[in-house]
């Protein structure tokens, strides 16, 4: 058996801090990071042997749990036929007409590998459709790596945001306007400024990357609004959100029409597979058609896509959204009971199947009351966790999710482990 510790210590000699992404690494709860051996259902098997029940769900990319028979079975039969030939196969026409027969602002789709390819892509296109550069973002929500978009909250709103990364050429910061979530007068303050220099205005429509954060009732319908005010295009990065919440996207329960809409994690089956999509009129400018230039070797590979294709249509016959809701709310009532009446200084917040317990007593509408979360309490609550048989997210700003293999025991057990 193999020690996490003896692990990592390998990982940081030949892997930069030891991961592939960084908040694998446990800066913000501490402690030597786990290693995986295998996954099945809700568990995942460490590599020093211990069975967890996982809560983080490969950041939310395992809808259907880990090692699905009938995802597995279509990655075998695909793998057999081939993996990736870089010329076009009909299961990407497949996937790319199921994609926008369900999601109503899709007229065309572009597969990419990643979240962070779409939302460039998404934001390339609204520049060069609108001829402008700045677009704005809201703090906190996550949209990738690309420079754009690692951009924070600066000293005013109308200087532009503070770059979160050296690499970034600085004059990215100021093209890039940062407003708090939810807060539409600093929105209406900036298009009434700036208005006619605003390529996009990019949101989750469900913030799910400080924590789990609901848009305010009217929020999304306002941003329609003040986009189609300006000329910007609205998209809505829904990497998280799409099919998360019902066979579809958020922004048809919200019932708001972006102009264009980035998807990925769960549109994946577990592969690496996102997509960028939206209104013909913008989406055609892309290369070949248009001007545009967009590209990817292993974009829209035949293996991504079968397993893609499974997952939604394995959704599309179970739907499993009203009992994802029901154990995600069964899971919020018993932390936020037992809160209250041990007065624990915690509150669970939720949505579906995804959820954060956040560490203060205060509601979280936006990153800076979520700053404001005791986050050694976080850390602790997940070490606790962890030693009781639980792999939350290793972090206060991300959210946890509960898969359609998740049992009502899983959640009902991990609930108790919680307030215990
Ligand atoms: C995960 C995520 C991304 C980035 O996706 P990657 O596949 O990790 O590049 C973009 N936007 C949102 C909302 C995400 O949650």
């Amino acid at each position: 058996m193999k020690t996490h510790e003896s692990l990592f210590e390998r990982a940081c000699k030949v892997i930069p801090g030891g991961v592939n992404s960084p908040v694998r690494a446990f800066n913000g709860v501490g402690g030597t990071p786990v290693y995986v051996e295998s996954g099945k259902g809700s568990k995942i098997r460490t590599a020093d042997g211990r069975t967890l029940t996982d809560f983080c769900c490969s950041w939310g990319a395992m809808i259907l749990g880990h090692a699905n028979v009938e995802i597995v079975e279509t990655i075998q039969k695909q793998a057999e036929k081939g993996t990736t030939f870089g010329i076009n196969t009909e299961i990407e026409v497949v996937f790319a007409e199921k994609l926008c027969s369900l999601v109503p602002c899709l007229e065309r789709v572009r597969l990419v590998s990643s979240g962070t390819e779409a939302v460039m892509t998404a934001l390339r296109i609204a520049r060069a459709v609108t001829g402008r550069k700045r677009i704005i973002k809201f703090d906190g929500c996550y949209h990738g790596h690309s420079d754009s978009v690692l951009v924070s909250a600066g000293s005013g709103l109308l200087t532009g945001g503070t770059l979160t990364s050296p690499g970034i050429p600085r004059h990215v910061a100021s093209d890039t306007y940062v407003v708090p979530y939810n807060d539409l007068k600093a929105v209406n303050e900036l298009i009434r400024e700036k208005g006619q220099e605003i390529a996009a205005i990019i949101v989750e429509p469900v913030a799910a990357n400080m924590g789990l954060v609901m848009p305010d009732p009217g929020f999304l319908a306002k941003l329609r609004h003040y986009a189609d005010r300006c000329g910007a295009l609205l998209i809505f990065d829904e990497v998280i959100n799409g099919f998360r919440f019902n066979l579809s996207s958020y922004a048809s329960i919200a019932e708001v029409k972006p102009d264009l809409m980035t998807l990925g994690k769960i549109i994946g089956g577990g592969l690496p597979l996102a997509a960028v999509g939206g209104a013909a009129v913008f989406m055609d400018e892309l290369a070949p058609r248009g001007k545009i230039y967009q590209a990817g070797t292993l974009s829209g590979n035949p293996l991504a896509v079968a397993a893609g294709l499974k997952t939604i249509e394995i959704l599309e016959r179970d739907d499993p959204y009203p009992r994802l809701e029901q154990l995600g709310r069964r899971l919020a009532e018993t932390i936020n009971t037992a809160a209250a009446s041990k007065g624990l200084p915690c509150r669970c917040a939720q949505y579906g199947g995804v959820f954060t317990v956040f560490f203060t007593g205060q509601p979280v509408r936006n990153l800076a009351d979520a700053k404001k979360c005791d986050t050694q309490a976080y850390a602790q609550h997940f070490h606790t966790l962890l030693n009781r048989g639980y792999y939350l997210p290793p972090s206060q700003f991300e959210v946890g999710f509960i898969s359609t293999a998740h049992s009502e025991e899983d959640v009902a057990a991990f609930a108790q482990a919680v307030v215990k």
